[in-house]
């Protein structure tokens, strides 16, 4: 999933204090429960357009209120939607990339 970007009308993102929250609506308006939305342990994500938000201003967001805990992301591909990556820059371990292991 590196790299996923989507694009368009359908692509919504913002920023994280190191990273950057990507979602492609045209799958989040197939998804019935939206399930990201109540995982956010800090409740910053709405409904908006069909899919998740942010509920703040973005400078918040990138500012530390994301705690970029990978919640949204885990619920949304644990279910298979495929709507949502949390993009940051995770170190090597071993000589893996785990951002690599995403993919
Ligand atoms: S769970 Fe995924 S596909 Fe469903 S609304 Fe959230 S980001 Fe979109
Ligand atoms: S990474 Fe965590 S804190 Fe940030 S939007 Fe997703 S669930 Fe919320």
């Amino acid at each position: 999933m590196v790299g996923w970007e989507p694009e368009g009308p359908d692509a919504y993102g913002f920023a994280t204090f190191t990273g950057r929250v990507r979602v492609d609506r045209g799958r989040c308006r197939e998804c019935g429960e939206k399930p990201c939305l109540a995982t956010c342990p800090v409740g910053i994500l709405v409904l908006k357009d069909d899919g998740p938000a942010l509920g703040i201003a973005e400078e918040e967001a990138a500012q530390g209120k994301c705690i970029e805990c990978l919640a949204c992301e885990l619920e949304c591909q644990l279910r298979g939607r495929g709507g949502l990556v949390v993009e940051l820059p995770l170190p090597e371990v071993g000589g893996i990339s785990l951002s690599a292991a995403k993919g």
